[in-house]
């Protein structure tokens, strides 16, 4: 079994402390990534001190080239990087293919954007002052990255954190980190300088604990469960260090009787089965309104019973394995609550007999109740519970009891509607008639316990860079 090897201040570095990486498709090991402790992680941190001093001072034009560089080695090993994608994550090849063209174009957007860390020059009261407010790269940044996007989410982190200026160390999830090996090889194919970049592995609470306790780190950005953000951030107390944070989400997709039917079953198809609902932006509880529900349902179920499930690397296969049989256990629970509960069950409902892998079936739940637990939590599975409502304001109410607030997605023809939505749903991402709205030059991000900041867009880079106010005296 191969060990794959961590890239430390431009060296590669195989350990002989290891874990085993599965797949989830067959639940057998089969490879192995490299661990350090946390005292090589505070290494790491000082060579990426080291590494900030040089490549703050570069142009953004210079470091945009790196970026492209990198996008260009990442396109050219696109099938490789996407195989091993789906095979430590499970993912179906062609959605680990786009995955690997979005980091492309994540590459690309920053690339760009690492010419324009603009200031501005701003009017004085006082004769003989003149203000500007400029921009700085913040530092050496921690970076961690969760299992469910293993390659675009660390892109969309480093790729920032490089166009602004700063230094990255990145921890990729326990599950998955052999795509951020592959990245790191693109990354130095590039000729980045060494310490600009670096990837780590080990214990994650010791390398949290040494992003948050170590001074030379300024800011943490991070992508995973809620219950991770609240350690980090109260971890970030003591230091007042800075953190951007992804959380997790619960998004409502809202189907009003105005809709295109045909397109709101599409759209509710992937916004829910994309990643086989291992989506921080998933379709977690559809309302429908009550004169389409039955129509939605039955053109919904239907849908949902044509999906090919499998391994990820198999022709056609649209729904793959679940990470780990934790995640099985927590699909199988949110069913069976939900059917305690009243709900009807209109199809799936159980893992895939015969199977090694973590499979569940593609499910389908009808009248489910606002106080079953998948009404409630992130069920991060293919399992979609659908609801009826009568009325948008109803609905709205209903949309917004979360106390989460990553996306939402709303279908509808009403344009005065579509307004109303867009202002009253408490989500930092909005899909009108859209079940993928995630796109690389628009801001990506929550609200309430979603999380902290913004990734992707132009406040992408904002997130990496900090504003000076300069006065000047000047005879
Ligand atoms: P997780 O358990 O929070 O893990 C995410 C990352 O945090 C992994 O790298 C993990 O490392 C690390 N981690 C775990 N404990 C830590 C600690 N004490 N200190 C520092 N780091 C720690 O989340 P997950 O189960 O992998 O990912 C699913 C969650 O991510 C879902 O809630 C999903 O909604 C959320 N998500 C959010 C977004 C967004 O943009 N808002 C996008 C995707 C996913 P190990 O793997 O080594 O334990």
């Amino acid at each position: 079994m191969k060990t794959y090897p961590l890239y430390l201040n431009g060296e590669w570095v195989i350990t002989e402390t290891t874990n085993t990486v599965v797949n989830p498709a067959t639940a057998e090991p089969f490879a192995r990534i490299s661990l350090i402790d946390r005292s090589r992680v505070a290494r790491a941190l000082a060579d990426a001190g080291g590494g900030f001093r040089s490549w703050r001072a570069t142009t953004g034009k210079s470091r945009g080239e790196y970026l492209q560089r990198i996008a260009g080695e990442l396109e050219r090993r696109r099938d490789e990087v996407a195989r091993l994608i789906t095979l430590e994550n499970g993912k179906p090849l062609p959605q680990s293919l786009a995955e690997v063209a979005m980091s492309v174009d994540h590459l690309r957007w920053f690339a760009e954007e690492a010419r324009r860390g603009y200031g501005r020059v701003i009017p004085n009261q006082v004769e003989g002052k003149r203000h500007l407010a400029i921009k700085t790269a913040i530092g050496v940044v921690g970076a961690i990255s969760p299992w469910n996007f293993p390659l675009v989410l660390g892109v969309r982190k480093v790729a920032p954190a490089l166009a602004a200026g700063c230094t990255v160390v990145l921890k990729p999830a326990r599950q998955t980190p052999l795509s951020a090996v592959e990245f790191a090889e693109c990354i130095d194919a590039s000729g980045l300088p060494k310490g600009v970049f670096q990837l780590v592995a080990g214990s994650a609470s010791e390398i949290g604990e040494e992003f948050l306790e170590n001074p030379v780190c300024r800011k943490i950005t991070f992508t995973g469960s809620t219950s991770v953000g609240q350690i980090l951030i109260r971890g970030a107390a003591q230091g007042v260090k800075a953190l951007s944070l992804e959380l997790g989400g619960q998004a409502p997709l809202l189907v009003f009787d105005d809709a295109d039917l045909t397109k709101a079953v599409d759209g509710a198809m992937i916004a829910k089965y994309r990643n086989t609902g291992q989506s921080c932006i998933a379709a977690n509880r559809i309302y429908v309104q009550r004169s389409v529900y039955q129509p939605f349902l039955e053109q919904f179920v239907a849908k949902t019973k044509a999906l090919k499930v499998g391994d990820g690397l198999e022709d056609g296969v649209q729904i793959g394995p679940l990470i780990d049989k934790d995640a099985l256990a927590k699909a199988a629970e949110h069913v069976e609550n939900a059917i305690e509960q009243g709900a009807r069950l209109l199809c799936g409902g159980k893992t895939l007999p015969g199977r090694k892998g973590f499979f569940f079936e593609p499910t389908v739940l009808a009248d489910v109740p606002d106080a079953a637990l998948c009404m409630q939590e992130e069920t991060f599975a293919p399992v979609a519970p659908v609801s009826v409502f009568d009325t948008e304001t109803e609905v709205i109410e209903r949309a917004n009891v979360s106390k989460f607030g990553l996306s939402a997605y709303a279908f509808t023809r009403d344009l005065g509607r579509a307004f109303r939505l867009m202002e009253s749903l408490e989500a930092g991402m909005i899909g009108i008639n859209d079940g993928v709205p995630t796109t690389s030059q628009a801001p990506f991000g929550g609200v309430k316990q979603s999380g902290w900041g913004r990734e992707l867009g132009a406040e992408g880079m904002e997130a990496f860079l900090q504003t000076k106010h300069i006065s000047l005296c000047i005879d």
